[in-house]
């Protein structure tokens, strides 16, 4: 049987947004996102992050830093009974590096549609959960239901999306709207 999903950007949505993170020593947990990830496999839901990392392309670290970052933060994670179940990104940039016209990077589609040939997601029942409207579009392009968070970039991007598009304070918000149908009246 298929699964439904939980793609989860990670700068800026799970962690806070710092230009080109890439020590773990820099990582800021978004207060209450490891509650909403615990929340979403408790709920039955895969779990997967879908980021841009285009500070490989640009040489400011390498897809070791990046799998080295996700590392600990999994051992966090574990500690909490909390879960990802994989991680992608895109480590290129349409201005540098080898592969400029690559279909991963996010406004594209690309990484949530390897997952969901990884996993066999059930992609019209899943969400994507971010802070762009690169995040946003990417969702709508792969047919999942996106969310946008007011962390982050989000309180300038919401100016560039669709205002139908759910719009809540934060990932465990975004939990909470998912999994127990909640809304976030506060934010508009
Ligand atoms: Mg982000
Ligand atoms: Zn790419």
């Amino acid at each position: 049987m298929q699964r439904r999903a939980i793609f989860i950007d990670r700068d800026g949505t799970i962690n806070v947004e710092k230009n080109y993170l890439f020590k773990f020593e820099d990582w800021e947990w978004i207060p209450g996102a490891v509650d909403a990830i615990r929340m979403f496999n408790e709920a039955g839901f895969l779990v997967v992050v879908i980021s841009n990392q285009a500070g490989v392309a640009r040489g400011f670290y390498g897809a070791d830093d990046i799998e080295k970052l996700h590392a600990s933060v999994t051992r966090i994670l574990e500690s909490q009974n909390a879960k990802v179940d994989g991680y992608y990104y895109c480590p290129h940039h349409p201005e540098f590096g080898d592969n400029r016209e690559c279909d991963c990077r996010k406004p594209a589609p690309g990484m949530i549609l390897e997952a969901q040939r990884d996993w066999d997601i059930d992609l019209a029942h899943s969400y994507m959960i971010g802070d762009k409207a690169s995040d946003i579009e990417a969702a709508l392009a792969a047919g999942v239901h996106p969310v946008m968070v007011a962390t982050g970039y989000g309180p300038d991007e919401r100016k560039l999306i669709d205002s139908r598009v759910p719009y809540v304070a934060d990932l465990l918000a975004a939990a909470r709207f998912i999994v127990r149908g909640e809304c976030d009246p506060d934010i508009s």
